[in-house]
């Protein structure tokens, strides 16, 4: 069964773990990708301005917790907030004390990788700690995260969990910005990751951010085009430290496909396939014969 960083069939949460446990309803971060507070509202659980509002769920109470096969993923619907840190703290440890592999996914505040570090100490080869960051701007941060902490105390708490031993991942899903401010997050977080950094587009934007944010929905789906995402691809694919979320390995797929289908492995000139980008699309959409082809260009047509 799954290893941290398995490969793994499946889309979202599936892609990291085998089980999911949460402990609270609501969530101070407040992101307005958020699909718990999308799913909160759509089914009648809670209205979205009031997502922000913590309560612990009766699952927050169990005493006993049995050895399972794989990863446990807690939190996957709340983060861990010091409103309920301490019956985190409580229920992480039932977990552990079986033998349980816990990957631990949040975006950290301080006070709290601070505690849990020490808490879990005992069990450090048991854990994962995988911190979301989609930006390096505080700006950003703070039109999709209002309740969040900054992108610097994110970074604070990866290099404390990482100097203190601990295995740790990033998560840049959903990246918050194109392919050049991500790239300078990756650079960004890497010294302090042991394990990998996983990168994901914002799934389902238009249906589940508020329809008063469209402005940026409509930012964000230009940002990541698929000619954004593939240079991305390109960029970081031969990097041992990058994984693909399922948003990006489809878009990846599709343009592969396509170009494959054309040209086959090696280009009919003999030369290597060049970068897969929208030039070279283009290309195929005007009948050239092989990516190296020069197109002649009207006159006056550009
Ligand atoms: S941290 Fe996760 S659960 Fe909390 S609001 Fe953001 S997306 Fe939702």
């Amino acid at each position: 069964m799954g290893d941290f960083d398995s490969d793994r069939k499946g889309t979202g949460t599936a892609e990291w773990a085998e089980v999911n446990e949460n402990i609270c309803r609501g969530c101070q971060n407040m992101c307005l990708y958020c699909y718990a507070a999308y799913n909160a509202n759509r089914f009648g659980q809670r209205d979205r301005e009031n997502w922000g509002r913590e309560e612990l769920t009766k699952r927050a109470e169990i005493q006993a917790y049995p050895a399972k096969n794989g990863v446990i993923m807690f939190p996957s619907s709340h983060d861990i907030t010091p409103f309920n840190l301490d019956a985190y703290i409580r229920v992480a440890k039932l977990i552990l004390e079986k033998g349980n592999k816990l990957l631990i996914v949040s975006k950290p505040r301080l006070e709290c990788v601070e505690k849990m570090i020490l808490e879990f100490e005992l069990y450090r080869k048991q854990i994962l700690f995988r911190f979301t960051m989609g930006t390096v701007q505080e700006s950003v941060s703070l039109l999709w995260e209002p309740g969040a902490p900054l992108p610097r105390e994110r970074r604070e708490c990866l290099a404390l969990a990482y100097g203190r031993g601990f295995d740790t991942s990033v998560s840049i899903e959903p990246m918050l910005e194109g392919f050049q401010m991500t790239e300078i997050l990756v650079e960004w977080v890497r010294p302090f990751v042991s394990k990998t950094i996983w990168i994901g587009k914002m799934n389902k934007p238009q249906l589940r951010v508020p329809k008063t944010h469209a402005y940026l929905v409509d930012a964000i789906l230009k940002m990541q085009s698929d000619d954004q995402i593939m240079n991305l691809y390109e960029w970081f694919k031969d990097d041992g430290i990058i994984r693909w979320k399922d948003s990006i390995k489809t878009v990846v797929e599709l343009h592969k496909s396509r170009v494959d289908h054309h040209y086959g492995n090696r280009c009919s000139c003999g030369k290597p396939l060049p970068k897969i980008n929208a030039s070279i699309e283009a290309k195929l959409d005007m009948g050239a014969s092989c990516p190296h082809a020069e197109i002649p260009v009207e006159k006056g047509k550009w």
